[in-house]
C-alpha cells in the first residue's frame, strides 16, 4: 500500500473513534478500515485508487450517487447565499419550501414540519410532541409508548426507549425509560404475522389506553433488525386501533421514506396516514445531516396557547439548516424531473430477476424485497457476516450483513454493469463465506 493510505488508516484509529465499531478489530487488522478520497455516483474511491460499489449508500442515506453534479449545484449556490440561521425567530426560503414540498406530498395532512439534525433526534421530537400534547389536553396519563419487536429508532437515550436491539440496547439498560415491546408483524413468522401483531396491539390498547400516549413503527420494513418486512395490512390494523384508543401513529420512516420501499412515503402503500412521520437519511440524498418530524394541524393546534410552557420548546442549535435544506429541495427536484419512483420500479424489477435465484440456494432462507430493498437470511455460524463483508469488499462491493442477513440497499443510480457486478459478487462472496 501507498505510504499515505497507511498513515492515514494509523492516524484514524489513533484520533477517530468509529461509530458501531469494536475499535479493537481495527487495530488488531481482524477488520479493515477502508480510507475513502472520493465518491463518484454509487462509487467510493480509496486514497490507494481502489474502487468499491456502494451496495448500502453508505448506511441508506445516499440516494442519487456520490458528488451528485445536480446536488452540488444546489449547495454551492446555496453557500454563497446563505449558509445558516437560527430558526427560532428567523425563518428562510429554502425552509419554507421544503416544508411545503413535504406537505404536499402528504396531500397537506401532515401540514407542520419540525426540523432536527438526524434520525435519533426526530424519535424523540415525536415522542416528546406525543406525550406533550396529551399533557395539553389535560391527559397527562397518556405517557408510555409502544414499540415493536425488533424495532429500531436511534441510539440516543430517550430512542433507545423504543429500540429493542439488545446489542445496542444492553449497556444502558439501567438509563432507558423501556416502552412496552409488542410483537412485530415480520412475515417470515407466517401469513398470519400481521394479523397477530395487530391482535397483541388490540389486547394491549385495551388494557391500557388510559396511559398510553403513542405506537411507534416502521412501516413495511423494519431495517435494523435484518430487513424484516411485513404486510401493510398491519399498518391499516394498527392505524385503526390507535384510532379507536386515542393513541398517536408514529410513523418512523427514516430508513424507509424517500422512495425506498417503492412509494415516496412507505405508509402510503397501506393507504393510511400517521400522525407524525419522521424523515431522516436519504431526505438530503446523504450529503448533510438532517431530520424533521410532520404531523397534523389539530396536533399543532394543541400547543398554541398564552403560556410559553405549553409550547414546543424543543430545539437543535442547526434546526433547518439552510445548506441542509437546500441539499433536500434539489433531492426533491431529482425525484420530479427523473421521474424516480417509476424509474425505481424498473431498475428495481431488474436487480430483482437477477438475485432472485438466489431463494433456491440450500442455505438461503426468505430471499424478499421491497422496493429497493432485497435480503435474504443464510444458515451459517455466527462468523458468516464478517467473512461475507470481507468476501464482498475483495470483489468490489460495500455490503454490511446485519448477522446472518445479507441485504443491499443500493443507491438508485445503477447502470447495467453495475448491477451485473452487484449480482455476481453477492453470489460469489456467499459461496466463499459459506466455507468456514
Ligand atoms: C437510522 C435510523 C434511525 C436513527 O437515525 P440516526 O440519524 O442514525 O440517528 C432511526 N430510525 C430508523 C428506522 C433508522 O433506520
Amino acid at each position: 500500500m501507498p505510504p499515505m493510505h497507511d498513515a492515514l488508516l494509523q492516524r484514524s484509529l489513533a484520533a477517530v473513534w468509529h461509530p458501531c465499531t469494536q475499535m479493537k478489530q481495527h487495530d488488531s487488522g481482524e477488520l479493515p478500515l477502508l480510507p475513502i478520497a472520493r465518491g463518484e455516483g454509487p462509487w467510493l474511491v480509496g486514497t490507494d485508487g481502489q474502487r468499491w460499489l456502494d451496495g448500502i449508500s453508505s448506511w441508506w442515506v445516499n440516494l442519487f450517487g456520490h458528488c451528485n453534479p445536480r446536488i452540488n449545484a444546489a449547495l454551492r449556490e446555496q453557500l454563497d447565499t446563505l449558509e445558516h440561521v437560527l430558526l427560532a425567530g428567523c425563518t428562510h426560503a429554502p425552509v419554507v419550501e421544503l416544508s411545503e414540498r413535504l406537505a404536499s406530498r402528504t396531500g397537506g395532512e401532515l401540514g407542520h414540519c419540525f426540523y432536527g439534525s438526524d434520525g435519533a433526534s426526530a424519535t424523540e421530537i415525536a415522542l416528546k410532541m406525543s406525550a406533550h400534547y396529551w399533557r395539553n389536553l389535560d391527559r397527562p396519563a397518556k405517557n408510555r409508548y409502544l414499540c415493536l419487536a425488533g424495532g429500531y429508532h436511534g441510539e440516543t437515550v430517550g430512542a433507545l426507549g423504543v429500540t429493542d436491539i439488545a446489542i445496542f440496547r444492553d449497556a444502558y439498560a439501567p438509563l432507558i425509560r423501556a416502552a412496552t415491546v409488542l410483537p412485530s408483524p415480520d412475515a417470515r413468522q407466517g401469513a398470519d404475522a400481521a394479523h397477530q401483531a395487530a391482535a397483541a396491539l388490540a389486547e394491549h390498547l385495551e388494557a391500557h389506553h388510559a396511559e398510553t400516549a403513542a405506537l411507534i413503527v416502521e412501516p413495511l420494513v423494519q431495517c435494523a433488525a435484518g430487513m424484516a418486512m411485513h404486510d401493510p395490512e398491519y399498518l391499516r390494523l394498527a392505524r385503526a386501533l390507535c384510532d379507536r384508543y386515542q393513541v398517536h401513529l408514529i410513523c418512523d420512516e427514516i430508513a424507509v421514506g424517500c422512495g425506498r420501499t417503492g412509494s415516496f412515503f412507505a405508509h402510503q402503500q397501506a393507504g393510511i396516514r400517521p400522525d407524525f412521520l419522521c424523515l431522516s437519511k436519504g431526505i438530503t440524498g446523504g450529503y448533510l445531516p438532517l431530520s424533521v418530524v410532520m404531523t397534523r394541524d389539530a396536533i399543532y393546534q394543541a400547543f398554541l396557547d398564552d403560556t410559553t410552557a405549553r409550547a414546543f420548546l424543543h430545539s437543535h442549535s442547526y434546526t433547518g439548516n439552510p445548506l441542509a435544506c437546500r441539499a433536500a429541495l434539489a433531492t426533491l427536484d431529482i425525484f420530479e424531473q427523473d421521474e424516480v419512483l417509476a424509474a425505481n420500479a424498473v431498475l428495481g424489477e431488474r436487480i430483482d430477476a437477477r438475485l432472485r435465484p438466489l431463494a433456491g440456494h440450500p442455505q438461503v432462507r426468505h430471499y424478499r424485497r421491497r422496493g429497493m430493498i432485497f435480503a435474504f437470511d443464510v444458515d451459517a455460524d455466527p462468523g458468516f457476516g464478517r467473512r461475507y463483508y470481507r468476501a464482498a469488499l475483495e470483489r468490489g462491493v460495500l455490503m454490511r450483513p446485519i448477522g446472518n442477513t445479507v441485504y443491499l440497499m443500493p443507491p438508485y443510480v445503477l447502470g447495467d454493469a453495475e448491477i451485473d457486478l452487484l449480482a455476481a459478487v453477492v453470489d460469489v462472496a456467499l459461496d466463499e463465506a459459506l466455507r468456514p
